[in-house]
């Protein structure tokens, strides 16, 4: 087999068989066929496309080209959620130990966050003493003995993704919708779970700018994950506005405190009763209106919280901090933003916010960059609130002096108002199942 001929075919707009996709897979990860034959390819596929059955082998060739994990060990019962991501994005937090609570197995690997979108990985390193690595063993074992366990990726999980990945980003081949479905797919059917629920975000925050392009990729990837053999189920939901009030590391794991014990209605918590229904519902084969009563009365009566300060200890953490927030150290600055005008808070712009989170060092604006744990937003006021000029909007939190005047100017930027009260949002705008 030669790879030129694999290129010509696709190029032309033939259908790759699942040898070909393998040989190249192969040939790629182990460095055989070098990345200007893989552009070729990544750009035919731009433009050609590939029907689902293509888009499925990609999926599981790229799955098997590194470490994966097994998770037979807990039969139907393993349950994993993934988020295209998106500002303010801590919903695992939470609906982790819901399903978790709820008898699912939740064997999770998170990512750090990258430009404007946020990590669980490097909130959870806002907890003194939580250790975002454990050795597959401990992995397993904590998995069985309280339901869940996140950790941060595997070094050799999908090489050959890590790969394709980094080359689409300086090719232009980033916005394909079989490149993408199979970037991700690959990694959740790498982390084994049964039971696979996607949080697909749309909006100026998130990945997918429109929402008919994410309807395309739910859509794909509930369709590739089928073809693989897993439970799928994906939520097209709002990132045009920030998820919750806050945004940055710390300040985000308080909020997730909040919402969990029930502090907090919402959109955050709406999104995630949703997404945690969703994955009962798969999980054990019952109505998502079944699953969802479970869900709504796991928070009310206190089990998902305490199931996150148990999870939370068993990975070393110190769960006090969670009952007690203030324990949490502090930004060492304070800064307000006020309204520039009477009226309403028609629309707070996510990527925007998502920018300002970056300026004040709660985000990485390249990967060896470092956070500021302690840096971040507090939302005063959101869409739809009543505002007089001059009132706090917002409070920002950071320890660059040097960056608040461009954090204020951007977030004000982000802010628009209206004179009349605008309409209800819509949080989610379709479940694929
Ligand atoms: N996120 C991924 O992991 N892969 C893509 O291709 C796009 C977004």
């Amino acid at each position: 087999m030669r790879v030129y001929d694999i290129i010509e075919k696709k190029r032309d707009g033939g259908v790759l068989s699942r040898d070909e996709i393998k040989f190249f897979i192969d040939g790629y990860t182990k460095g055989d066929i070098p990345d200007y034959q893989a552009s070729a390819l990544m750009m035919a596929v731009f433009f050609r496309g590939m029907t689902d059955r293509e888009t499925a082998d990609l999926t599981e060739c790229m799955a098997s080209s590194g470490d994966t994990v097994d998770l037979s060990a807990f039969g139907d019962l393993s349950a994993d959620k993934h988020s295209t991501g998106g500002v303010g994005d801590k919903t695992s937090l939470i609906v982790a130990p819901i399903a978790a609570s709820l008898g699912c197995k939740v064997a999770k690997m998170s990512g750090r966050g990258l430009g404007h979108t946020g990590g669980t990985v490097d909130k959870l390193e806002s907890i003194p003493g939580y250790r975002t690595s454990l050795s597959p063993e401990e992995f397993m074992t904590q998995v069985e003995k309280i339901g869940m366990a996140i950790i941060g990726q595997s070094g050799n999980l999908t090489p050959a993704d890590k790969k394709l990945y980094a080359l689409r980003d300086v090719t232009a081949t980033v916005d394909s919708i079989p490149l993408i479905t199979s970037s991700i797919m690959s990694k959740k059917i790498a982390a084994g779970a049964k039971n696979i629920v996607l949080d697909v975000k749309t909006g100026s925050g998130a990945f997918m700018k429109t929402l008919e392009d994410s309807e395309k990729l739910a859509r794909n990837m509930v369709e590739i994950g089928r073809k693989c053999g897993r439970n799928m189920a994906a939520l097209i939901t709002d990132m045009d506005v920030p998820l919750g009030y806050c945004v940055g590391n710390t300040l985000e794991i308080i909020e997730a405190c909040d919402v969990i014990k029930g502090d907090s209605p919402g959109a955050l918590y709406d999104i995630c009763i949703e997404l945690a229904a969703n994955m009962v519902s798969l999980t054990f084969g019952i109505s998502v209106d079944e699953a969802r009563r479970m869900c709504v009365d796991s928070v009310r009566s206190g089990k998902a919280f305490e199931k996150m300060k148990e999870w939370v200890s068993a990975q070393g953490g110190d769960a006090g901090y969670l009952e007690s927030p203030g324990l949490f150290r502090q930004s060492d600055m304070r800064v307000e933003v006020k309204a520039e005008c009477d009226g309403y808070v028609s629309r707070i712009d996510a990527g925007k916010v998502g920018s300002v989170s970056v300026i004040l060092g709660a985000g990485r604006a390249s990967k060896e960059d470092t956070v500021d744990l302690t840096a971040g937003i507090v939302m005063k006021k959101t869409v739809g609130d009543a505002v007089k000029s001059g009132e706090v909007i917002a409070e920002l939190h950071t320890s660059r002096k040097e960056a608040v005047s461009e954090a204020c100017e951007t977030y004000s930027s982000a802010v628009t108002y209206s004179s009349e009260k605008p309409g209800k949002r819509t949080l989610i705008y379709e479940t694929v199942r």
